[in-house]
């Protein structure tokens, strides 16, 4: 009997969980806990605290991937336990990121022959894959430059300034200069006339982008296509075309498929996407694709031999997982052109219900555009007593996450809120987004206003009469300034 006593009092694995002593204390957070706790109670207290992080498939802030088939679940569990760098021991995985790179730069009409295999490779999301594309072409530009006897130390690149941080990243992490092309009201991406201007010989590409990532406008990269090719032709130049197609490479082939963007045009050597975004595979995956051998500086990649053939492998990471070029392949073959097509309808229609929605609201101007990813950006038209950071704090109450940011210059003054429209996001939803919205337009209608008047200078009128603030007034004034502050310092954080 003594025994049993003892057993109960001491096998954690008897109480219930929350009776155990592991959820009584707490965690230490900054150094790790001297002794081990038993994994029913590890596993219990991460769930716990997890639960307040928000619902994901209600995360109308990011493009990326937030559900995907049961059997391909399966297969990314299947897999989690394999290192996508082990090409020898897990070839069939190497094999099949293969099919998925020739498989994309098909699908972006790359010029290639009938057994040609394709050039690219897959990353961990568009941010290294433009990571490697630009490293492609500083190192093209600089070995040209070498050898015609020129400087090759301000090398720079063109872009809007609607530019995703990641390009800010790669500027910056690899010494090349950016040079951004103003937005301004009511034209929200690069203009084409004005990066062509920008071009100069120390340029070593422009960066369009198929699809904003803040309204999800495609940019004209014919027009820069025509125009860049008049200008290197005037001036012995031969700039080339980097199209970041992070969101826009897995819509416009399904939804425009005329619309020329992709390796049709002569001078884009290279495109990425991100297979996470509208690819429709969980966070982790991206690729980049360039048009032929030559775009690629053979100094870049480095040979590994597998089962006694050539494995070219240009990335910047080693060690990665599987899962997700496994999951990939699994929605190329699964879906099909056919199905992504149907998928990216699905998320067209239900982007112009909500659109329609609220434009019946009568309270918000669209920002975003009919053609282009499936996204709503909008802003209030009366800003005079509530502002859109409002609504998205209020929204977040119904659970949506619907981020608001100010927009980069020479349109810093407009802010809006942005609905991405994933394939997860189904016309109830969309309903009934609307209908929160016009909750949350109703609530703070009955509100006093937060917005601020413009502030009185040291509280004195114009006509000498003193203003006494009021403290909350103070305070929002204090809150107000210190806000403008961090959102100047702050470079977007919407993905
Ligand atoms: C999302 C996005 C990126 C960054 O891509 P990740 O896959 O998140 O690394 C770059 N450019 C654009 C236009 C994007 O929308």
């Amino acid at each position: 009997m003594v025994l049993s006593k003892t057993a109960s009092e001491s096998d954690v694995s008897v109480h219930s969980t929350f009776a155990s002593r592991y959820v009584r204390t707490a965690l230490p957070r900054f150094r790790m806990p001297e002794n081990s706790i038993p994994k029913e109670a590890a596993y219990q207290i991460i769930n716990d605290e997890l639960m307040l992080d928000g619902n994901p498939r209600l995360n109308l802030a990011s493009f990326v991937t937030t559900w995907m088939e049961p059997e391909c679940d399966k297969l990314i569990m299947a897999a989690i336990n394999k290192n996508y760098v082990d090409m020898d021991e897990y070839p069939v995985t190497t094999e099949l990121q293969n099919r998925c790179v020739n498989m994309i730069a098909h699908l972006f009409n790359a010029p290639l022959g009938e057994s040609e295999v394709a050039v690219g490779v897959g990353t961990v999301g568009s941010s290294e894959a433009i990571m490697l594309a630009g490293l492609a072409f500083k190192r093209k530009w600089q070995n040209k430059r070498k050898a015609e006897g020129k400087p090759y130390d301000k090398p720079n690149i063109v872009t809007g300034a609607n530019v995703q941080v990641c390009w800010e990243k790669f500027a910056r992490y690899f010494e090349v200069e950016l040079k951004e092309v103003k937005l301004r009201d009511g034209y929200y991406v690069m203009d084409p006339e004005k990066a062509v201007d920008l071009v100069d010989e120390n340029t070593i590409c422009v960066a369009a982008i198929l699809g904003s990532t803040l309204n999800g406008e495609f940019e004209d990269v014919k027009l820069l296509n025509d125009l860049l090719e008049k200008k290197n032709k005037q001036t012995g130049w031969d700039t080339p075309i980097h199209v970041d197609a992070a969101s826009g490479g897995f819509i416009a082939p399904f939804l425009y498929p005329d619309l020329e963007w992709d390796f049709r045009l002569p001078l884009v050597k290279s495109i990425n996407v991100s297979g996470h975004k509208y690819g429709l595979v969980y966070a982790g995956i991206g690729w980049v694709i360039w048009r032929s051998k030559e775009d690629l500086p053979e100094e870049l990649i480095f040979h590994i031999n597998y089962l006694g053939a050539d494995q070219p492998t240009f990335t910047l990471n080693f060690s990665k997982g599987s899962s997700q070029v496994i999951a990939q392949y699994y929605q190329l073959i699964r879906l099909g052109f056919e199905g992504y097509r149907n998928i990216m309808e699905n998320c067209q229609e239900n982007a112009m219900v909500l659109k329609r929605g609220l434009e019946s609201t009568g309270k918000f101007n669209i920002i975003s555009k009919d053609n282009g990813v499936p996204l709503v950006a909008f802003s209030l038209k009366d800003r005079s007593r509530h502002d859109e950071f409002e609504v998205s704090d209020f929204l977040r109450r119904f659970g949506w996450i619907v981020p608001a940011y100010t927009l980069p210059p020479d349109a810093q003054h407009i802010t809006v809120l942005r609905v991405v429209i994933r394939e997860d996001f189904s016309r109830t939803l969309a309903e009934r987004l609307v209908l929160d919205i016009e909750k949350v337009l109703h609530e703070l209608d009955a509100l006093p206003s937060k917005v601020l008047m413009p502030p009185v200078i040291d509280g004195v009128k114009e006509n000498g009469t003193v203003i006494k603030k009021g403290a909350l007034e103070v305070q929002r004034s204090v809150t107000e300034a210190w806000k403008k502050f961090v959102m100047a310092k702050k470079t977007n954080g919407v993905c």
